[in-house]
């Protein structure tokens, strides 16, 4: 009869609040334009430090460009604007948030939301319980800055490898050279000797005499198509000119030497020289490139001077059908000439070196990230594979329940210790406490846009929740909350040592009890009712359950929560368990639904209840009814009464058996008493 006035209770609230749901999309049909939502407080928490923000009307995703003094520091953007993302509430919620022009995001802000568990409106200030909220929020603030960046500055966001065209750093020739974006060759006079030698033309005059100077030619080359390497190896300005005189997808070679030779000479100049760059060319695989006047660059700017690569510099230009490749290896050759007898002039190989571009100059397309709920799943790995070990645990208790009842001792050591393990790392380490809030947002899932992804994020709440259904189903009521829920354990805990120093326990009679256990039901159907028809009431009746306070916030909130937990907490020393059996809405929600449990793995025997009250008086939560019928809404599944039930110490058969094997065994004499352990004499 309870369960069916309580589920009546829960329906009526919801029926009736349906139509107040409405309201809840008024912000989002409303929502002012992003400016109007950048008042100087919203600025200051999304971007810290920005003197001004403009609208930017470029076409590109909604923003608001932020300035630090006369400088672009970056933007501003509505993750509502850009890529509207439903809440765990399923509702979508709008944060204002701020990225720098390197990607980095600068800060943000909740305007709207419909989530009950985010209690402010900044993200740093969520609460440990309401991690998939913040997992949410996280991951469409980082999709909105990608987004806001990717179209105002495309460089940043390449979808393939690309040449780095577009960070610049000042960098010298050395420096260059240290980093492997430039190769140098350095050819001696003495080198010269040789290398003439070598090619059969010892003693043969050359087109370039060597001086005093012991260098011949210090060559330095690189792939000037990265602005770092042919912005400093040429000159920026050249390099400007490569990129504006020169069809996309152009590759520049950039050149420089200094010493007696230079790479360049001056017959690219001259039409009798085909205009022909002759002292150079590059070979990569099977082809050779050969370079002239009009694809080549000349760094002019100081000529014989420049401190560039060499005091000779330019770039030279391979067009985008040339097949070459910038990210493959290739070679650089530098030839001197000398003369023949007759005037002419025969090339020689003086120089060649190899050249590869070192990763730092190449970007690479940022992977995408993982959904908010697979990551979820990832970084909490080691949570759900300790939580996965536990509830093996727990279903091998279960399964075994005899035998672990068998023995009080073993029986108090498995009870405990699991207890333990839930308070201290499923609830303060972990932070998994099931809640009503779990409940609440599965039961308006069908109301708003159900997205299954968003209930995947948050993994122990996953797991617990289907081994709970599944618990339920199968068992009851009991699995959960007697040994899985954080807050459940804490007063059983705490009522174990009420026990130990002997204080006074109280349990209501049978009748007011009855009347008492209603209260769980009102609790829901009140916290229920009021979710659907007022939300931010909806969110203050939720702290009828204090698992924020006393679990997940670890006691650190103010005072009224802290007195609420308190007293609860005290009120459990006194009468086990009194919260959950009185007044938690989650218990209520599960209480309702234990009666589609299939199984009942508790033994009774036909004394139970008639003549013999000892289970019933030792259920510390009076769960087993005077004619010895457990009721499993109200059954924690401790297993007390299982040990009870194996008791021959205890349990009157057992004993009026047991007494008769040793009155067998000794001869015809006997005496039956007992007395129960908790409550008083049973019958
Ligand atoms: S009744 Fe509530 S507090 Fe108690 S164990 Fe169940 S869910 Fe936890
Ligand atoms: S003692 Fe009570 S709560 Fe514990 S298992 Fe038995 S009936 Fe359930």
């Amino acid at each position: 009869m309870f369960h069916r006035l309580g589920l009546a209770l829960i329906v009526c609230a919801a029926v009736l609040a349906a139509p107040a749901l409405a309201a809840t999309y008024e912000y989002l049909e409303n929502t002012p334009p992003l400016l109007e939502r950048l008042t100087p407080e919203v600025v200051a928490t999304a971007f810290p430090g920005a003197t001004r923000v403009e609208l930017v009307d470029d076409g590109g995703p909604p923003a608001a460009a932020a300035y630090i003094g006369e400088n672009l520091a970056g933007y501003l953007f509505s993750a509502l604007d850009i890529s509207p993302t439903p809440g765990y509430s399923g509702v979508p919620f709008d944060i204002v948030a701020g990225v720098d022009l390197a990607g980095n995001v600068t800060g943000s802000i909740i305007l709207f939301h419909r989530d009950p568990h985010v209690e402010h409106n900044v993200i740093s200030e969520f609460s440990a319980g309401a991690t998939i909220s913040a997992r949410i929020m996280n991951a469409a603030i980082a999709q909105g800055a990608r987004i806001v960046l990717r179209f105002r500055n495309g460089a940043m966001d390449v979808t393939e490898p690309t040449i780095d065209a577009v960070t610049y750093r000042q960098m010298n020739d050395q420096e260059l050279i240290d980093a492997g974006a430039v190769t140098r060759i350095v050819v001696t006079n003495t080198d010269l000797e040789a290398i003439l030698a070598d090619a059969g033309m010892s003693g043969r005059e050359l087109e370039i005499a060597p001086r005093n100077a012991p260098v011949y030619v210090d060559f330095r080359f690189g792939l000037g198509t990265v602005l770092t390497i042919g912005g400093n190896g040429a000159g920026l300005s050249n390099y400007e000119s490569f990129h504006s005189s020169f069809p996309e997808g152009s590759q520049a070679i950039v050149f420089g030497s200094t010493g007696t030779y230079n790479f360049q000479g001056h017959k690219f100049q001259n039409r009798a020289n085909d205009y022909r760059l002759e002292r150079v060319r590059v070979l990569q695989g099977d082809n050779s490139y050969e370079f002239t006047r009009d694809t080549y660059i000349r760094d002019a700017s100081s000529p014989g001077r420049s401190v560039r690569l060499g005091t000779f510099n330019g770039l030279a230009v391979l067009p985008p059908d040339s097949g070459f490749d910038p990210f493959a290896p290739w070679t650089a050759e530098l030839y001197a000439y000398v003369k023949n007898a007759d005037g002419s002039l025969e090339p020689v190989l003086i120089a060649s070196g190899e050249y590869q571009l070192p990763p730092q100059y190449v970007l690479m397309p940022q992977p995408e990230p993982l959904p908010a709920w697979m990551q979820s799943w990832h970084d909490d790995r080691e949570a759900v594979f300790i939580l996965g070990g536990a509830l093996i645990v727990l279903t091998l208790i279960l399964t075994f329940q005899a035998a672990i009842s068998r023995s009080g001792q073993v029986h108090r050591m498995v009870r405990t210790g699991f207890l333990i393990f839930t308070l201290v790392w499923l609830g303060w380490i972990a932070g998994g406490q099931l809640s009503i809030l779990h409940l609440l947002n599965y039961l308006q899932a069908p109301f708003q846009n159900f997205d299954w992804t968003f209930y995947l994020a948050e993994p122990l709440i996953v797991i617990l929740t289907v081994y709970t259904a599944i618990s339920l189903v199968l068992i009851g009521r009991g699995v959960f909350c007697g040994w899985l829920c954080p807050f459940g354990a804490l007063q059983e805990l705490l009522a174990q040592i009420s026990r130990a120093l002997r204080l006074p326990q109280w349990n209501p009679s049978e009748s007011i009890q009855k009347r008492l256990w209603m209260g769980k039901y009102i609790s829901l159907a009140a916290v229920v009712g009021l979710t659907f028809a007022w939300p931010s009431a909806g969110a203050a009746a939720v702290e009828v359950e204090p698992f924020q306070t006393a679990i997940t916030s670890y006691f650190q909130r103010g005072a009224p929560y802290l007195l609420y937990a308190g007293a609860l907490l005290t009120v459990g020393l006194f009468t086990e368990r009194a919260f959950c059996r009185f007044l938690c809405p989650l218990g209520g929600a599960f209480a309702l639904l234990d009666r589609l449990h299939l199984l009942n793995l508790l033994k009774r025997r036909p004394e139970c209840g008639s003549p013999c009250q000892l289970c019933a008086r030792s259920c510390p939560v009076r769960a087993i009814e005077k004619s010895g019928k457990i009721k499993t809404a109200e059954c924690f599944q401790c297993l007390d009464c299982q040990v009870e039930y194996f008791d021959d110490e205890r349990c009157p058969p057992l004993v009026t058996a047991r007494k008769s094997r040793e009155r067998a065994a000794r001869g015809p004499q006997t005496v039956f008493a007992y007395t129960p352990s908790r409550g008083g004499a049973a019958s």
